[in-house]
């Protein structure tokens, strides 16, 4: 492909990224070039795409933290042609191009081939978001949270992050309580095996230093004092994998969570993720995440769409995941 191509671009801080016609001459250094097929969309799309903050570092930048598709040149004989592949992270959108373009060239360090049971474009309906939803399934179970040891919260649960993690708990036998602020998507989050559904409402208020020990873990995207009611309301020994800031970047907690009950804050990031756990959550999502669930939680949209639907989701608007379709064809 020679000809003009499609790309959402930010061209500079605080302007919201465009739809734009790039050439193969615009596109940056790297070992491979690659047709990509698909794209999602996940908070921090939202946040670069309206210049809600400062994730894009430099300008021109092409947006997008995640693609799916083929290898259509290469320098590394592991990545020939024709190869599909997927990349999460590493800094696309933030240093580096990234995934909402028809075509963009990369370093093959960051490629993950295709895994294993999903197809390009399911790797997509769970992206990011729900691989980190995977990383943090993993951190409970690291620290010894198992269904036996009580009822788990989600937070977010309506959310990329908060849908995949609810499906994936309650398929690992998990008595998963999902937090939400949304009332008309109870039975949605149920659906995915939520066995309770709690208004968000609840965790949002000033948190006691130590409340009422309730849960043995949770997953949060929320931060703030969502955050820090989790924490204080966690049982002994337990663990909450803490992900996002959808409400905040604040965590206004005392100590006594972790010295008075061992409590244990797991933090989580999918960006530097190394590849080897990178490997391992793909590997789990594979076993783990139930195909049908998916289908539920998924939603299609082109790629001109992404301006609009980045205010979606940053509005608290978007339901579960959604894919970017990004090629024509
Ligand atoms: P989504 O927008 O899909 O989900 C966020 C959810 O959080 C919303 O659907 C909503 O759920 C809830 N929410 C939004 N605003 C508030 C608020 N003010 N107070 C309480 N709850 C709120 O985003 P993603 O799932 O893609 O990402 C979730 C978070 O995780 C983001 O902060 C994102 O930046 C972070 N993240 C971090 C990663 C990492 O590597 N650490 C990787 C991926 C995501 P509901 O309507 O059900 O209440």
């Amino acid at each position: 492909m020679t000809a003009a191509f499609k790309a959402i671009v930010a061209e500079e801080a605080k302007k919201p990224a465009v739809l734009k016609e790039l050439t193969p001459d615009d596109l940056p250094e790297g070992d491979v070039l690659v047709d990509v097929r698909y794209s999602t969309l996940n908070y921090k799309d939202g946040l670069a795409v309206a210049a809600k903050s400062p994730i894009c570092k430099s300008f021109p930048m092409v947006c997008g933290i995640d693609l799916a598709g083929v290898v259509a040149e290469s320098d590394n004989p592991d990545f020939p042609p024709g190869t599909e592949v997927i990349v999460n992270g590493f800094g696309l959108s933030e240093k580096y191009w990234g995934g909402y373009s028809q075509r963009q060239r990369l370093r093959s360090e960051w490629l993950l081939k295709r895994p294993e049971g999903f197809t390009l474009k399911e790797t997509m309906a769970i992206g990011t978001a729900g691989y980190t939803a995977m990383l943090c399934v993993m951190a409970l179970e690291r620290h010894d949270v198992t269904p036996d040891k009580g009822p788990v919260v989600v937070t977010g649960a309506g959310g990329g992050v908060g849908s995949v993690a609810t499906a994936v708990l309650a398929k690992l036998g998990y008595e998963v309580i999902a937090v939400t602020g949304r009332a008309e998507i109870h039975d949605y989050l149920k659906g995915l095996g939520a066995a309770s559904v709690m208004d968000r409402a609840t965790l949002a208020g000033d948190p006691k230093p130590l409340g009422r020990e309730q849960w043995a873990g949770a997953v949060d995207s929320v931060g703030s004092k969502t955050l820090a009611n989790l924490l204080s309301q966690t049982r002994y020994g337990g663990c909450v994998a803490a992900c996002g800031l959808a409400g905040g970047i604040d965590l206004p907690v005392t100590v006594f969570p972790f010295i008075l009950r061992s409590v244990t804050l797991a933090g989580v990031d999918s960006v530097m993720a190394p590849m080897d756990l990178r490997r391992q959550a793909w590997d789990r999502l594979a076993r783990d995440l139930p195909r049908e669930k998916l289908l539920d939680i998924v939603t299609e949209e082109p790629l001109e769409r992404v301006p609009e639907l980045a205010n979606d989701i940053l509005a608290g608007r978007v339901r579960g995941r959604i894919v970017i379709r990004v090629a024509d064809r």
